[in-house]
């Protein structure tokens, strides 16, 4: 797998609050908790990275100065932490890459997908050595309390183990009310979306794509948009749009997108607004989830992204380059589902420097390509355990 992955610099962008940076600096901490206690060297170094690049990010916001100085020196603790940790990490990561038991499996002929093994035992131990830790939990214990199910023990996956959850959550903090169990589909595997499998007629290409290999693959689960689409009948009847929160978690070098969070909102026939936003934040923060974009519906719209909806992705994008658009358009016949990005750096610069609200045209990138684009690194996963919060 990528250990060292090239990261791309980010700017401070004045027009989010200062306190946006801080939540989503807090999302890694917790992340990053998560990791270390599930003893998961790689994604726990990914994280701590992130963060890293965040801090040295949030001095250059407007309103640093003045902002809460108990906050600010919170954090200076942590990222010393952090840079120390780090440095201990580091070199296990090396080491971890020529363990025998880090292989990658094949697991459909569309695609490779990283093996859940039990690749990082002996960076634990080293791990353990140098910093004195004791485990809390094997790596066998770890594997099973994951909220994924084995990938590369898919045949032997039981009913019980192919789960979505449905919450109908009616207070801010979660409390999941109806949960149901569907029976797994037989003959079931992971594959990669291509544009084949798009039913995509639009001229855009692989070839086309601004998307380097640095972006981490993104696993989601089958039942995503069609249970998505279900939820969002009624508004779709009234001509009326429906939006939801992706929330992923990352494992191995991967984002698998285990949860969809219908916010309350204010929708209409071409826009939607998530109201009440600390309640995601809630669900997101209890299950320690990335949040890795968002999904809507265009009921009488084809299926591409409005000006509104560039700006609401620019958001999520510039905190995690791989964060993803879904646009479900049910109407269109030529395609009824995209996956899209904004072109990097392209697109993101056009963003950056857009101060217009409501809808506008955007002008082209001055390169000639797209302002945004399909996403080759989707995944579908059948195995994957998928939750919706529906706080509606
Ligand atoms: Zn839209
Ligand atoms: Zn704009």
């Amino acid at each position: 797998m990528e250990i060292s992955v090239p990261l791309k610099k980010i700017e401070a962008d004045n027009r989010f609050p200062l306190s946006f940076y801080y939540r989503i600096a807090n999302q890694l901490v917790n992340q990053a908790k998560v990791y270390r206690d599930d003893q998961n060297v790689d994604d726990l170094c990914t994280t701590l990275n992130r963060y890293c690049r965040l801090f040295d990010v949030i001095p250059q916001h407007r309103s640093y100065s003045i902002y809460s100085a108990k906050e600010k020196l919170h954090h200076n603790k942590i990222h010393k932490e952090f840079v120390k940790e780090l440095e201990i990490l580091k070199p296990l990561l090396g080491r971890d890459l020529q363990s025998p038991n880090n292989h990658s499996l094949s697991c459909s002929n569309k695609g490779k997908v990283k093996c859940c093994g039990t690749a990082v035992t002996k960076s634990l131990r080293i791990y353990e050595e140098k910093t004195g830790l004791v485990s809390v939990m094997t790596v066998g214990s770890a594997i099973d309390s994951s909220p994924l199910e084995p990938l590369c023990s898919a045949p032997a996956t039981t009913d019980k183990d192919w789960n979505v959850h449905v919450h109908v959550v009616t207070q801010s903090v979660p409390s999941p009310a109806i949960s149901h169990t569907e029976s797994m589909p037989q003959a079931a595997h992971i594959w990669l979306l291509t544009s084949d499998s798009r039913n995509d007629h639009s001229k855009s290409s692989v070839a086309g794509s601004s998307e380097s290999k640095v972006l981490q693959d993104i696993h989601i689960s089958a039942r995503l948009m069609e249970d998505f689409l279900e939820l969002a009948r009624d508004n779709t009847n009234k001509d009326l749009e429906t939006c939801g929160v992706l929330g992923a978690f990352l494992k191995k070098g991967t984002f698998y997108v285990t949860t969809l969070i219908v916010p309350k909102q204010e929708s209409a026939s071409n826009s939607c607004q998530a109201l009440n936003e600390e309640e995601i934040y809630a669900i997101q923060d209890e299950q320690s989830l990335v949040p890795i974009g968002w999904i809507h519906t265009h009921p009488s719209q084809g299926c591409f992204m409005s000006s509104i909806d560039l700006h609401t992705h620019y958001s999520y994008q510039v905190m995690l380059p791989e964060a993803i658009a879904i646009v479900m358009a049910p109407t269109d016949k030529s395609r009824n589902y995209g996956i899209f990005r904004l072109s990097d750096p392209s697109g993101i610069t056009v963003l950056k420097e857009c101060q217009e609200k409501g809808f506008h045209p955007h002008q082209e990138p001055p390169d000639g390509s797209p302002l945004y684009e399909d996403c080759y690194n989707i995944y579908i996963n059948p195995y994957l355990r998928f939750e919706i919060f529906d706080l509606r």
